[in-house]
Formats: C-alpha cells, sequence, structure tokens
C-alpha cells in the first residue's frame, strides 16, 4: 500500500486522476505501452459491474456467448465504411511461429510460418458474429437472435490514459438480429435505456443520452446513440453506445431469412457495448481529495471494521469487535476485519478512505464501556456515536443512503454544468471558462461541427430527445438549426 499523498483536483485534475487510480490500487501501467494491469481491487469492481449488468442483459432475453480474438482480414473488409473507421487502430498477426536466429543472439520472426490470411485482434466483433449469424439464421423462427459477450478487445491508442483509453480494453457487447426494423430500433433504445437506468441505479452517474452525429457515430451503422457523463472538470466521457445496424452488414455477410409470407429478406441488426471506461468515469465523477469514492452497489469492500486496541485490552476488544463483524455480515458479505498489528489505526483509515469503502466502524476502549461504536462514513466524511445494539439496521440503511447522496452528488453536478446559449461568442466563452453541456443550435452541416471543433476543441456529445424538437439559427453558420448538446470530451 503506497502511503503518497494525491495531489489536490483543483491543483492538477489529471495528476489527481492518477493519483487516485495509483494510490487506491486499481491498476498500473503494464510492460507494453497503453495496455494497463487492473490490479486485484480494481477488478473486483469490475466484477461487480460486471455481475449486475449481465444481470439485466440477460432479462433482455440475450445469451451470453464467445466468438474468437482473431478476425480474418478479409471480414473486417466487407463493410467499407466499417473497415475505414478501425483501420487506423488495429493490431494485425502476419506470423504463428518465431525460430532461434542463426548467431544464436535469440529468436526472429520466421518469415516462413507467414500465414495465407493476416489476422486482425478484434476491435469490435460485428463480422466475425455476423458470418457466423449467416449459418444460424435462416427462417423467421429463429429471430429475434440476441447474442452477448464479455471479452477483450483491441484498438491501438497512441495517447492512453487508465481505464479511459488503453489499447486492450474489457467490454461487453450485445448483437441482435430482427425481423423488422420497428423491433431492431425498439432494441437499440432498449439497450441505451437500460445503460442510462444501470449507470443511475447501479454507478450512481447520471447521464445524457441521446443521438450522435454523423461524424460521431460507429464506423458501419446508420445511427448511433451515446451515454454521456458529465466530470467534475467539466469535461464528458462517453461510456457506453447502442448502434442501429440497418440491414448494412446483413447486406455483406448475406444474412437473410425466410419470413412468414415464404420470402427471402434481410433482417435488421443492432450492436450495444459498454467497458472498463466506466470505471474510469465512476472514479473521476465521484471521488474526492481523499481518495475514490464509491457508491455501495460496486464496492467490493462495503463495510471496513477497525479494531482499536492496546496490549492491555486486545483480546476483550477483538472479540467485541468481532460480534459487530458478525452482525453486519447477515446484511452483507462484503465486509473486511481489518486487525493487523503492524500499522497503526491512522494507517488504517487513510488506506480505507483512499480506497473508497463505504462504511468504517472504529471500535476503541471508550466504545467498549459505553457498548456503542463510532461509524464513518465515506461519501461526506461525517462521524457517529452509534449503540451497539442499532448497528445492523444503521448499516442498512446508511449503505442506500450513500448510495442516493452520491447519484445526487452526480445529478447536481451534471446540471450545474449544464449551459444554453444562443450565440458562438457565449459559446466560446463557456467553453473555454466552464466547459459543460452546452446547448446550442446547429444546423447539421458537418463543416459547422469541424469549424467548432477546430476553434474550441468542443465536439457535438449527442442529440437529446427534447432537443430535435427545439430550432433555431446554427452558432456558427446562422442557417437553420436543430438543439445539440456540445461539450469537451475524455
Ligand atoms: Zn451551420
Amino acid at each position: 500500500m503506497s502511503n503518497k499523498g494525491i495531489t489536490p483536483r483543483n491543483e492538477d485534475y489529471s495528476q489527481w486522476y492518477l493519483d487516485i487510480i495509483d494510490r487506491a490500487e486499481l491498476a498500473e501501467n503494464s510492460p507494453v505501452r497503453g495496455a494497463m494491469v487492473i490490479k486485484p481491487y480494481g477488478y473486483a469492481i469490475w466484477e461487480k459491474i460486471k455481475e449486475q449488468l449481465d444481470q439485466r442483459i440477460k432479462d433482455r432475453g440475450c445469451k451470453n456467448a464467445y466468438f474468437p480474438l482473431f478476425i480474418p482480414k478479409s471480414f473486417l473488409s466487407k463493410e467499407a465504411d466499417h473497415v475505414k473507421g478501425f483501420a487506423k487502430e488495429c493490431a494485425i498477426v502476419t506470423h504463428y511461429r518465431l525460430k532461434e536466429k542463426e548467431d544464436g543472439t535469440g529468436v526472429e520472426v520466421d518469415p516462413e510460418a507467414k500465414l495465407d490470411e493476416e489476422l486482425i485482434v478484434r476491435p469490435t466483433s460485428e463480422t466475425i458474429m455476423y458470418d457466423t449469424f449467416s449459418r444460424w439464421i435462416t427462417s423467421w423462427r429463429d429471430l429475434p437472435l440476441k447474442i452477448n459477450q464479455w471479452v477483450n478487445i483491441v484498438r491501438w491508442e497512441r495517447r492512453t490514459r487508465p481505464f479511459l483509453r488503453t489499447s486492450e480494453f474489457l467490454w461487453q457487447e450485445g448483437h441482435t438480429v430482427h425481423e423488422t426494423e420497428e423491433q431492431s430500433l425498439e432494441e437499440v433504445l432498449g439497450a441505451l435505456e437500460m445503460y442510462r437506468k444501470f449507470a443511475r441505479e447501479v454507478l450512481a452517474l447520471e447521464t445524457l443520452t441521446g443521438i450522435k452525429s454523423e461524424s460521431e457515430k460507429f464506423a458501419g451503422a446508420n445511427d448511433t446513440y451515446g451515454v454521456e457523463a458529465m466530470m467534475q472538470d467539466g469535461k464528458s466521457l462517453q461510456f457506453g453506445t447502442s448502434h442501429d445496424l440497418g440491414q448494412n452488414f446483413a447486406r455483406v455477410f448475406n444474412i437473410q431469412f425466410t419470413n412468414k409470407d415464404g420470402k427471402l429478406e434481410y433482417p435488421w441488426q443492432t450492436s450495444w457495448g459498454v467497458s472498463t471506461r466506466m470505471i474510469g468515469a465512476v472514479v473521476m465523477s465521484h471521488s474526492d481529495d481523499k481518495g475514490l469514492v464509491l457508491p455501495p452497489k460496486i464496492a467490493p469492500i462495503k463495510v471496513v471494521i477497525i479494531p482499536i486496541y492496546s496490549d492491555n485490552d486486545k483480546d476483550k476488544i477483538l472479540e467485541y469487535s468481532k460480534g459487530v463483524y458478525n452482525s453486519v455480515k447477515e446484511i452483507t458479505e462484503d465486509i473486511e476485519f481489518d486487525d493487523r498489528d503492524y500499522v497503526t489505526a491512522g494507517y488504517k483509515f487513510n488506506e480505507w478512505e483512499k480506497k473508497g469503502v463505504p462504511i468504517r466502524i472504529e471500535i476503541g476502549p471508550r466504545d467498549l464501556e459505553n457498548n456503542q461504536c463510532v461509524i464513518v462514513r465515506r461519501d461526506i466524511l461525517e462521524k457517529n456515536e452509534l449503540p451497539v445494539s442499532n448497528v445492523q439496521e444503521y448499516v442498512e440503511n446508511l449503505l442506500d443512503e450513500i448510495q442516493k447522496n452520491i447519484l445526487k452528488r452526480s445529478e447536481e453536478l451534471l446540471v450545474s454544468n449544464t449551459y444554453s446559449v444562443d450565440s458562438y461568442e457565449e459559446f466560446k466563452d463557456i467553453i473555454s471558462a466552464r466547459r459543460g453541456f452546452v446547448h446550442a443550435y446547429w444546423c447539421g452541416n458537418p463543416d459547422c461541427e469541424e469549424g467548432i471543433k477546430v476553434d474550441t476543441k468542443a465536439t457535438t456529445r449527442c442529440q437529446t430527445e427534447e432537443g430535435r424538437k427545439n430550432t433555431g439559427p446554427c452558432i456558427y453558420c446562422g442557417e437553420h438549426g436543430e438543439e445539440w448538446v456540445f461539450g469537451i470530451s475524455y
């Protein structure tokens, strides 16, 4: 455990983020540039997320499966936009063997072991899955087909940051195939809504959802919808997307089914995913200068019990604390008993604060005497004394209360960083001073979007459902526009 401090947010927000990742022991850099090692505590958070989201995905009628890591290069090239979108970040396998160098100084690629067809390490799995789907689907009876997988993917990034942007990351990708366009659009929006609710109810993150612009959409999709969260520095972070693929992939992979009238048709498809980026979003939006702050629902340790004793009262205090531990354990398995005797109580408080454990229970000689304990909640660092007979009920309510309070802060963060502007001058002022989600009219012309990006670094984040109904002059060119949300994104 590192005992180093944490850079305050207002001093250097980027360094603050990296410090939290390090001090909370979530992840570290690996010998491979851009690829991170997710440490046990960070991975335990991912497991909590995965377990709860997996249930929601299954509740939508999806089944989990596994498709290969390697994709034949020709597959990726079949959908023209798709390959264009991913070409610049592909890792390619060209050989399958090494051989010893003739001068005995090590090994080199064996030129004779060249693959007939080069393989792409999956950047996403549409192509490899849909080639298979073309054999699984022959009739309307095979539809809808709803498949999900939890895997790693590789997108060769040059500028990386743990959890937010890494060359290899973990995610889930859902892929569905439908008889009608209407059904597939329902799925696209249904998955988006699943992510929005999951963010609120589990990650305690308030988000904005909406359709992406042409330039921001998924390569190969008709439309992409995104989930955008607001970070404490006013930047936005997209952590989930849901794509309307239309019949684009069905046509190139020749997925066809016989409809109820006996005619051959191309089906309609969707895909949607979220990744370990969610952990980055949680860290950046909830944490403070003392360390990580975790919503209880994804905290690997929800409660830590710290007995504070000296040689004289050690046995009595440990026994009493164990009683409290057993009582709290009845309401949660995610509990830690920290009776290490080689570090001080102060060191322990500091360590668990950095790791974002929602509730800390301290038990010392005075507590033993008064039949009480001290409870500290991590979100607002408030301390309370409590009769030990109430501890179980109190902890149960407090976990709920903390979850709600963190969500409330996230809602406030989003609201207080949301602006509406009518002029480009106002737009530039707000973006440069405060960033945030800026609602403004845009005509839909990619040249205006690009111009705004060059001037201010702000991009369109999404258009909400209400935004589509609000119209006014484009802030860049003055032509007729609709309301979009702009922001500077991670
Ligand atoms: Zn314009």
